[in-house]
Order: C-alpha cells, then sequence, then structure tokens
C-alpha cells in the first residue's frame, strides 16, 4: 500500500494505448437497494420530482443554511467549493444536494459511483476533464477501492495527480495538474469511509430522516408536479408511513394514485390512501414486508436478541448490506431496534405493534407473515 499522496502502485498502471474501461459518467448504475425497487417509470418520474432550487428542498434545514454560506462565501472569493462528503440513508436527498450545490455554483456535475471506478485510471479522465469549480459526485464513496482512494488524495488536496506510464525500467511518473474542482461524496455508511479519506473534505454533514409534516410538503410538491389532486389528509397518512425518506414518500404517493384510479375513480381520500398502503404491505409505522421480516425474525429465531448482523442476514436469506444500509437505520430510528455490543434486539414497543397488527388482523400482517 503506498502511503498517501504517493503515485498509485504498478498494479494499476495507466497505460493510454490500451482502453481504461473508463465507465460513461452518465451510464453508471447505482446499485442502491432502494433504486434497485424502483422501475424504469418510477426512475424517470424520481428525475422530475428532484428538487431544482434550495428553495424547493424540504428539512435538513441547518446543512442547507450552511451549505449556501459556504457556497456565498466560495463565490465572493472566485474559488471552487470545498469538498463535501453527505452521509445518510437512500432517498434522503444526497443526490438532489450535490445537484443543488452544483447549480448554485453555476457548475457542471459529473456523476460517478465508487463501485464503477475499479482502477485509478478510470478516474484520470474524467479528473482530467473538468474545469475550475466543477462537481465531481461519487455516490457510495465507501465502496471505492483502497487503490482508488489513495489515487484520490493528492487530487483533492493539492489539485494534481501522478500517474505511472508503462512498468519495470521503462516507468515514468508523470504529474498532471487539475483544476479547482470540488469532490462531493455520498455515503450511506459513514463509519466505513476511511479517517485518511474522511479528513480530506472541508464539510461532512448527516442527513436525518424527515418529520412527517416534512414529507407531507414533499408529498404535496410532488403532486403539484405530477397532477394529482389529494386531500390534506391523504397526505398526512402518507407521510407518516414513508419511513421518514422522500424518495419512498414519493413511491407510495404514486402507488396510491394508482390504486385511486382503479378502485376509487382517482379520488384521494385518507381512506383510499390508507387501504392503497396497506394492500401496498405498508403498516402504520410506515414498515414494509422486509422490517417486519427482519423483527419477526429475531423474535422468533433468536427470542428477541441479541443476534449478530451475519447470522441475521444468513437466516433472512439477505444481503447484510441492504440490512445494514436500508433496514435498520429506520428501525433504530424509531426505537423498534437497539444495537447492543452483542447484537442486535427487538424493543418492547416492537412486539406491541405485532401485537396491534394482530389484533386489527390487517390484511398487511397476513401479507408479513412470508417468511
Ligand atoms: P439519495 O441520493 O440520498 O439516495 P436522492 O437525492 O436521490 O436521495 O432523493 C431521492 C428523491 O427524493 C429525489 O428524486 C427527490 O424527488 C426526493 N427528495 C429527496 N430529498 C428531498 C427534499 N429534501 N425535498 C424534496 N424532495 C426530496
Amino acid at each position: 500500500m503506498s502511503p498517501p499522496g504517493k503515485s498509485h502502485v504498478a498494479d494499476d498502471v495507466f497505460n493510454p494505448k490500451q482502453p481504461t474501461g473508463k465507465p460513461s459518467p452518465s451510464k453508471v448504475p447505482l446499485p442502491l437497494p432502494l433504486a434497485a425497487m424502483e422501475n424504469d417509470d418510477d426512475q424517470i418520474l424520481s428525475l422530475s420530482l428532484r428538487p431544482k432550487r434550495f428553495e424547493e428542498f424540504v428539512g435538513q434545514t441547518q446543512i442547507v443554511e450552511n451549505l449556501r454560506v459556504a457556497i456565498q462565501a466560495a463565490k465572493r472569493r472566485g474559488e471552487a467549493l470545498e469538498h463535501l462528503l453527505l452521509a445518510g440513508p437512500p432517498g434522503l436527498g444526497k443526490t438532489s444536494i450535490a445537484h443543488l450545490v452544483t447549480h448554485e455554483m453555476g457548475a457542471k456535475i459529473t456523476a460517478t459511483s465508487g463501485p464503477a471506478i475499479t482502477r485509478a485510471g478510470d478516474l484520470i479522465g474524467i479528473l482530467t476533464n473538468l474545469e475550475e469549480g466543477d462537481v465531481l459526485f461519487i455516490d457510495e464513496t465507501h465502496r471505492l477501492s483502497k487503490v482508488v482512494e489513495e489515487f484520490l488524495y493528492p487530487a483533492m488536496e493539492n489539485f494534481e495527480i501522478d500517474f505511472i506510464i508503462d512498468k519495470g525500467p521503462y516507468a515514468k511518473t508523470i504529474k498532471f495538474h487539475l483544476k479547482r474542482f470540488t469532490l462531493i461524496g455520498a455515503t450511506t455508511r459513514a463509519g466505513l469511509i476511511s479517517n485518511p479519506l474522511r479528513s480530506r473534505f472541508g464539510m461532512v454533514y448527516h442527513l436525518e430522516f424527515y418529520k412527517p409534516q416534512e414529507l407531507v410538503e414533499v408529498i404535496t410538491r410532488s403532486a403539484k408536479i405530477l397532477g394529482i389532486t389529494l386531500e390534506a389528509e391523504a397526505a398526512q397518512t402518507i407521510a407518516e408511513r414513508a419511513r421518514g425518506t422522500p424518495r419512498i414518500a414519493n413511491r407510495l404517493l404514486r402507488r396510491v394514485r394508482d390504486y385511486a384510479q382503479v378502485k376509487a375513480n382517482g379520488k384521494i381520500t385518507k381512506d383510499v390512501a390508507q387501504a392503497a398502503l396497506s394492500a401496498q404491505g405498508v403498516d402504520g409505522f410506515g414498515l414494509d414486508a422486509l422490517d417486519r421480516r427482519v423483527l419477526k425474525t429475531i423474535m422468533e429465531f433468536y427470542g428477541g436478541g441479541p443476534v449478530g448482523i451475519e447470522a441475521l442476514a444468513a437466516a433472512l436469506n439477505e444481503e447484510r448490506d441492504t440490512i445494514v444500509d436500508v433496514v435498520e437505520p429506520y428501525l433504530l430510528s424509531v426505537g423498534l431496534l437497539k444495537r447492543t455490543a452483542r447484537g442486535r434486539k427487538v424493543s418492547r414497543l416492537a412486539y406491541q405493534h405485532f401485537a396491534t397488527l394482530k389484533d386489527q388482523r390487517l390484511e398487511l400482517f397476513a401479507a408479513s407473515n412470508e417468511s
């Protein structure tokens, strides 16, 4: 492993004669678990719902305020914005913020993701094409390989990169000066970002789950854009069941609209919203089938816990990362799950929630019995 700031190692040599396998930034797949739950239409709609200006971005007020100050100051000094790391569960607005910042800076954005950059050479073309003040957005920053990460250090710090041409006796190091750009990293796992990388970001912000009232605003705005009329109480119902996440709020809104069109003459009342969400397997806490499977497995197979994450993932036949990135953060935030030194435990509140579901004999409880 080469020390930070040094040229990257020879097995990752950049050879201009060889195709680099450079990913086309616009075609980089984003293998986020939640993104996978959206079909193509959903993803196109998601793009149209993305806030275009900071005024349209709901919530996260402290972060937005800090960013606006930083942007204004950078613009006055005529400098690029400092590198920015955004952390938080999927769907909370990290990509949206990256686009908003770029827009406010009057810059261009190039988007890629950690797993898409397999070799340091993949980054050379991207970095050398950036203009002064441009933004390089790297989603899933925690999944950058060590070699690529170390290659990024001098680019972030001194806006220069070293790369080695050829191997053996003909090896030559070439230094490349870059324009001053802004790296915006997004991660669902801040804990997995190494200290040397984290320390090179001038700003690090953790996005929080949204309050139902904020999600009502998101839903009302999206409904307007999509031409959907819904009663205020229906927006409230969807907001309460959206796991504190704007992307889920927008997705549920679309599912409720479909249901209303087919079963209720298009009219979205509170009752219609409730029925549509139950039909989707979403309960009063906003939990979906996978959330309930996680809780029920801990209750039924592990006596309520504690259980280690690997054992839990194996019992569920699910990816460990899906549980850690997508399921757990919300269950922890609403107090249904606890994390202890010996593993995950369900709370008394979780038992109460399941008892209520059983009492109500909700249609969705049957749906959650799939495990
Ligand atoms: P992330 O990058 O954190 O996974 P995104 O920025 O892709 O999340 O957000 C997903 C969708 O949720 C966006 O397309 C946008 O429609 C919506 N969204 C996210 N945050 C907000 C917000 N604060 N206000 C309004 N809509 C939002």
